[in-house]
Order: C-alpha cells, then structure tokens, then sequence
C-alpha cells in the first residue's frame, strides 16, 4: 500500500513486473537534485537472468505440480492450516541490547523450520508468501511502532548465490499486508560468512560494523527490521548501530522463528 505522502523510489524495480517487493522511500528525505543522487544498491537483482530463470521454472512447477504443503505434503497450499495450528508461539522475551523492542512469532521447530529452510536452502522463494502472511497476522495482533520496514540485508555474494534475500521477501509480504513502506538504504558491507558454528561472543564481534547506511538521505525515525530467524540479536544490533548513527531514533525487530534456550520452558501450541 502506498500512502499519498510518499512515493515511489526506484521505479525501475517497480516496472519490471516480478515478484518484486515494494520499494519506497520518503521525498522529504531525498537529497538534493534528486532520486538520481541516491545511490541505492539494488540488492534484489542478482545474477539477474539466472534469478529469472529460477522465477519461471517455479511458475511451470506451479502449474505442473499444485502447490502442496512444505511441511506436511497435504494438497492445496504451502503451509496448510493443521500444520499452521501446530506452531508453538515463542514467549515473550525482553529485546536484546541494541533493540527497542522485538516480536517473534513461533519457536524454530517443525512446520516453520521446514518452511524457513525450503525457502532459504532449496530457492522455494514463494514460501515466504505464506510465511510473510502469518508474520503480518502476528504484527497486527501485536504492533510494533515503526515508521517503515527494513530487511537484514544479505551480503552481495550470498545474494547472488541464493538469487533472492529471505528477509526482504517477508518484509515485502508484511509491507503489503500492513500498509508501511518498505524502504531500501541499509547494506552488508562486509561478508561475515556462516554465524551458525560461532559462540555468542564470536558472533557479536563478527558483525560489528558489518552493516552502514548506504544512501545519502536520513533513515526514517522509527524502523522495524525484518529477519528470518533470529539467535542471538547480533545480527539485528549491528544492523541498528548503522541506523542509529545514520540518524535513526528507535529500531525494533521482528522475526519468524528463534530456538528456545535450553532451560527455558517451552510454550504449549496455538490451537
Ligand atoms: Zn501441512
């Protein structure tokens, strides 16, 4: 949804026509002589033919194979409603340093982790429709105060490796389903390799400085960054470093799935 005050940035992405997300950033906040000033790195073409390619063979599979459930293989859709019932909610748990306040929506087990690790380790981009949809849901029960949605960018070599950014897929999906703007500027600048085999330490001093705010016009006041699965928050309070020197007053956080700590208690399922 696109709010009158605002319009769009980088009309070229918006025109291609693909399952491109929104992509919007504030006039007011432009620099001087204009949007061509703006250097705004297109993290969502990569390998452009290829990424294309992989678009129109899942279409064809689409229309070969209907959509079946990624968790369960019932008929009819990705993630059907028996296995949506199943997911464990993840308690409420104060942010970590860094953040302003942070939501996540279900434990990382079953359903959702099948589904996270379709999406991100098979290319199934179009699971992060559903997946999209059910995080929107959980922010409208529960909002976040933001004035626009980020992704967690990923470096530029495992963009193009993966030929899409996850967290920008949901965050297109949540920037659809709850009318804010998706706004591009934050970036990777350094490629901080796999942070899963890394200690709590070792991750926080891995991603330190790994994130700047690439463009020239201010970062909105209040931003929500979406990610897919969230550890330990470093990730997400390197991220808010380089908003918040860029001129960012309050960053928040929201992410699909997180794993329990081992002695916490673990939550009974929604049903
Ligand atoms: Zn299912």
């Amino acid at each position: 949804m696109v709010r009158p005050d605002i319009a769009p940035a980088n009309a070229s992405a918006l025109q291609r026509g693909r399952r491109s997300p929104v992509i919007i950033l504030y006039p007011q906040i432009a620099p001087p002589g204009g949007p061509r000033a703006v250097h705004v790195p297109d993290t969502r073409t990569p390998g452009g033919t290829a990424v294309i390619i992989r678009d129109l063979f899942d279409r064809l599979l689409d229309l070969l194979f209907p959509d079946r459930c990624v968790a369960c293989g019932c008929a009819g859709v990705l993630l059907c409603a028996r296995c949506r019932a199943g997911l464990r909610p993840y308690p409420p748990e104060a942010p970590p340093a860094g953040l302003d306040g942070m939501a996540v929506g279900w434990l990382y087990e079953g359903a959702i982790r099948q589904a996270i690790h379709r999406m991100k380790y098979t290319g199934m981009r179009r699971v992060a429709a559903p997946l999209g949809d059910l995080l929107a849901e959980r922010l409208r029960a529960a909002p976040l105060p933001a004035d626009a949605l980020m992704a967690v960018p990923l470096h530029a070599g495992r963009l193009a490796e993966r030929g899409f950014n996850q967290s920008e897929e949901l965050a297109a999906r949540i920037a659809q389903r709850c009318g804010l703007p998706l706004v591009p500027g934050l970036a990777r600048c350094r490629d901080t390799g796999h942070q899963a085999s890394l200690g709590r330490r070792a991750r926080k001093g891995n991603v330190e400085g790994a994130f700047i705010w690439a463009i020239h016009a201010q970062p909105p006041a209040r931003v929500l960054i979406v990610d897919d699965v969230l550890t330990t928050g470093a990730t997400l309070a390197a991220c808010a470093d380089a908003l918040r020197a860029a001129g960012t007053r309050e960053v928040r956080a929201v992410a699909l799935a997180r794993s329990l700590a081992p002695d916490a208690k673990a939550p009974r399922a929604r049903i």
